[in-house]
């Protein structure tokens, strides 16, 4: 096994158990290693820290997967991982049959997500080292999850593109799985495209959010911003919402949560296929008016660099909403980009509550649904954050 040493007085983050060495922190970096191969991690007076994957082209050069000097790090151990993360998993999430299984570093499995369909499931690898274990994993998967039909693969370009790899998404084993495979969630049913959805096709993390929504929808006239393929919308309008207006940028988005509507017996919802920005603009120059607006948005920063300019959207587009809520309205509002904080994004709204002239209350703060666990030696698992805001009369 090839072998990286930590530079010295770099020690102090990896005791912490955070999984990643960055390249800088390194005094030799394995150049030899191939993609995703496991290394040996020392210190500078040859003691072994534990082992992890490289990454010879990352910023983040090695992803540990075990700070156990004794362990062996080999295909049965990925296995024994991912079928302990399965075993979690049936304890954290009732009322629906789609969850994440796999919550990558949060799972000790660097790069690796997988989340379940109705059965399929979805393998989602993000870094050199999740590629080079993706058998071992698609083989767990299979055997511990219930009534497992497929293991498909999609790969993250993005992150992968860092990795200076690149990838097709396709099966792994099991069946092909269909065109749309249907969901329940909290007696909701929802189509999922896991082929050509975002991420593994359905924003489950925001699982808990939704019902929070619904909650207080019932004869709310509710704008759903960001639609994607309907969920909160769908939930509210479920849950008597007087109408329910979606807006999203993606005329294919759209017409899922079309389908999403008729599968749950609901009529009569508006689709506008706009930019939320300039739709919330045309709302306030001809003064309509909500009872409850969504605001769940992309990921508006990438990195630390982009927090300013992801800072100034948030604000944009949560001014615009708080001046269409009604007295008493519910503005449900989220971030899932991880640079910026819970307290960040709570400056961020208050500073807009505060320039739009109104008081607004917290009525809940929301996060990743526990399908989603963060582990406590990495603060970067946590990535969603919400408010539930109520504007006072
Ligand atoms: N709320 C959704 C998830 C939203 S994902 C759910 O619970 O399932 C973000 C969505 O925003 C995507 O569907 C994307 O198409 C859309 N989007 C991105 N930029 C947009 C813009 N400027 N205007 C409208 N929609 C946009």
């Amino acid at each position: 096994m090839k072998t990286v040493v930590l530079k010295k007085s770099r020690e102090a983050s990896l005791a912490r158990k955070h999984p990643w060495i960055f390249s800088g922190a390194l005094q030799n970096d394995a150049a030899d290693a191939a993609p995703g191969e496991t290394v040996c991690v020392k210190d500078q007076s040859g003691a072994v820290l534990g082992y992890g994957s490289i990454s010879p082209a990352s910023q983040i050069r090695v992803r540990m997967l075990s700070f156990n000097p004794n362990e062996t790090v080999d295909a049965e151990f990925i296995e024994k991982r991912i079928a302990q993360a399965v075993e979690r998993r049936s304890l954290a999430v009732k009322n629906t049959n789609a969850m994440r299984l796999v919550n990558a570093e949060n799972d000790f499995l660097p790069g690796i997500t997988a989340d379940v369909y109705n059965g399929y499931i979805v393998l989602m690898l993000s870094s050199a080292g999740a590629v080079f274990w993706k058998d071992a994993a698609a083989k767990a998967l299979m055997e511990s999850v219930k009534g497992a039909k497929s293991v498909y693969c999609k790969y993250d370009a993005k992150s992968l593109q860092r990795e200076g790899l690149s990838f097709e998404d396709g099966l792994l084993s099991g069946e092909e799985p269909p065109e749309l495979v249907e969901i329940e969630e909290n007696s909701l049913r929802f189509l999922v495209d896991i082929r050509r959805g975002h991420k593994t096709g359905f924003y489950l993390d925001q699982r808990d959010a939704r019902q929070a929504v619904a909650s207080l929808a019932s004869g709310r006239r509710v704008l759903n911003c960001f639609s994607y393929t309907g969920g909160f919308g769908i939930a509210a309008q479920k849950a008597n919402a007087a109408n329910t207006t979606h807006l999203d940028i993606s005329e294919s988005a759209l017409e899922l949560a079309k389908k999403n509507s008729a599968i749950n017996n609901l009529d009569g919802a508006e689709f506008i296929c706009c930019d939320v920005f300039k739709q919330l603009r045309a709302y306030r120059d001809r003064g309509a008016s909500f009872d409850m607006i969504i605001l769940d948005p992309p990921k508006f920063a990438e990195g630390k660099s982009q927090i300013m300019r992801a800072a100034r959207g948030y604000k944009d587009i949560n001014l615009l909403a708080i001046k269409l809520l009604a007295p008493g309205g519910i503005l449900a509002t989220f971030s899932c980009s991880g640079s910026i904080s819970q307290e960040l994004f709570g400056k961020i709204c208050a500073e807009a509550a505060a320039d739009a002239g109104a008081e607004m209350q917290i009525l809940k703060r929301t996060s990743q649904s526990p399908d989603h666990p963060v582990s406590i030696s990495f603060p970067e698992g946590l990535y969603l954050k919400g408010l539930i805001l109520q504007k006072m009369q």
